[in-house]
């Protein structure tokens, strides 16, 4: 087995001739449009990690089920060192990047539907862990991109999936047959669904009886006829789209968002990991989550780093950078950011061992951990936008730069420190405007947000994990109290 280079997989994800209707147009040859080349080279940066003198102990582990080096990321963790590692090559990859890398989601649903299939047979005599053990083996010799799909469309959210207009606004399955089932329905906000190999679908949440045909987990192969994508629009997308890479912000790097349609497709039962073992499908899902917060821990403070630095440089461009209010914000930010990287690396550090054999993170710190996520990168883009003034929001354009007219009063008037050119000084304002407002915003704000569950979701996770009986319980004994 070969562990690809990034230019292997992207002639692999060429090979699959996907397609999506892209700004209302069905599109083919993906990889050459301006919207999705960027988010493919991101992925591919994932690759070219394993092969990197100085960073291919991070990205290699040896897999058991392969007997064999794989990419991290497709590794079920061994241990809570490798728990550990995972957050540090994330951390790395968002520093690198500035974006989403868009390959977490499926290692996270790995891992978590790798420990919950275990647990299920073993209640219910399924055969679900060996199929899963025997697909994620093919995974990871194929060393291939695995897109988690858990986020249905849920409707109308006060009611459940079989009250809703369409029963298919939750994911389910709408035929069994004597070799597999059909499904039917939808998985919006999947990052970088059309740079993947493969689909893990899971069931959204907790289900209750009765709703067995909706607590479903199957693979599908992203180039299965069925599957139709819609791609998400980011803010100021069509940038990509112009010749100029200044206005971007991130000339290489980019994220990526796709609505995802399931038309009556066939699952064959090899590839079926759940279906209809309600009791099972909370599980999934808060094993998913608590992986998935986890990994916010890494890939947020490396974008944080790539902001922090954006901040710092442009404090220099502007003549400020020695002002103790600025080196405080500076400071401010370093402290925020590296505090969702402790929680990161703690909820790693106190993983435990699961029956099946795989590390899971603690999860109420790794619930911790998003909950910070949630907040802290939204400071850190505020004191951004202070630091770099408001240019941010209202520079001319790169196309203005090249105009023999507006060209040199551009340049003559956003000049400010000496020693810096006013293009870089640009360029690093574009960048700024990207990560706080821009197309990286959709992975660094409103991802952060939303992603792997809205605040909500970790309070009720923190509340349930924290032990609060326990520490009532304490404190009565230490004071004497009945
Ligand atoms: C950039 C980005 C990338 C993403 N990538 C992926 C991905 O790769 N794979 C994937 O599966 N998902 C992905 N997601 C989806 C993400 O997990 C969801 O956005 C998140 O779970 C919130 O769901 P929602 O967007 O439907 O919002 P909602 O669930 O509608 O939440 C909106 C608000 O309503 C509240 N709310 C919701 N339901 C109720 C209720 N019943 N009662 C009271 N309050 C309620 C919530 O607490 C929240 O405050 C991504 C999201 C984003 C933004």
């Amino acid at each position: 087995m070969a562990l690809k280079t990034g230019k292997d997989y992207l002639k692999s994800i060429e090979e699959l001739d996907l397609e999506a209707h892209v700004l209302g147009q069905k599109t083919g040859d993906l990889h050459e449009h301006g919207l999705v080349a960027p988010s493919q080279e991101a992925v591919a940066f994932t690759f070219d990690g394993a092969h990197d003198s100085e960073t291919g102990d991070l990205f290699k582990a040896v897999s058991p089920l392969c007997d064999d080096e794989v990419n991290r990321f497709t590794h079920l963790h061994q241990s809570s060192d490798d728990l550990v590692k995972k957050v540090m090559m994330q951390r790395y990859c968002g520093t690198k990047t500035a974006c989403c890398f868009q390959r977490c989601v499926g290692l996270d649903a790995a891992n978590a539907i790798f420990s919950t299939t275990f647990e299920c047979d073993a209640k219910h005599g399924t055969d679900y862990h060996q199929r899963f053990k025997d697909y994620w083996r093919w995974v990871q010799l194929e060393d291939l991109v695995v897109d988690g799909a858990m986020t249905d469309p849920k409707g109308d959210r006060s009611k459940r999936p079989a009250d809703q207009a369409d029963p298919d606004l939750f994911l389910r399955v709408k035929e069994r047959r004597p070799d597999g089932v059909v499904i039917s329905g939808a998985k919006l906000h999947q990052t970088g669904m059309l740079n993947s190999h493969e689909i893990l679908v899971m069931p959204t949440l907790t289900m209750r009886p009765g709703e067995e045909a909706w607590a479903i987990c199957a693979a599908v192969p992203t180039n299965h006829p069925g599957v139709r994508y819609i791609y998400g629009r980011q803010t100021s997308d069509t940038r990509k789209l112009e010749d100029s890479m200044l206005d971007v912000g991130n000339p290489v790097f980019g994220g990526q968002e796709v609505m995802t349609v399931f038309e009556d497709v066939f699952v064959p039962h090899e590839r079926v990991f759940l279906d209809g073992e309600v009791d099972y499908s909370g599980i999934m899902v808060e094993r998913f989550a608590s992986y998935h917060r986890q990994s916010y821990g890494g890939c947020k403070v490396g974008v944080g780093d790539a902001l922090i630095g954006a901040t710092a440089l442009i404090a220099q461009m502007n003549g400020v950078a020695g002002a103790s209010h600025i080196r405080d914000k500076i400071v401010e930010m370093i402290h925020l950011n590296e505090t969702i990287y402790s929680c990161g690396i703690s909820c790693s550090t106190l993983g435990e061992r699961m029956p099946a054999g795989n590390y899971q993170v603690n999860l109420l710190l790794a619930n911790v951990c998003k909950l910070n996520v949630t907040r802290f990168p939204y400071e850190l883009a505020r004191l951004a936008t202070d630091v770099a003034g408001g240019l941010l929001g209202t520079m001319p354009s790169a196309a203005d730069l090249d105009d023999p007219v507006a060209g040199p009063y551009i340049k003559k008037y956003l000049a400010a420190a000496e020693g810096f050119a006013v293009t870089d000084r640009m360029k690093v304002l574009r960048l700024i405007e990207n990560l706080v407002a821009g197309a990286g915003a959709v992975g660094y704000l409103i991802e952060s947000m939303h992603g792997a569950g809205p605040p909500t979701a970790q309070r009720i996770m923190i509340s349930r994990q924290a032990g609060l009986k326990d520490k009532v319980a304490q404190v009565k004994r230490l004071l004497g109290i009945d």
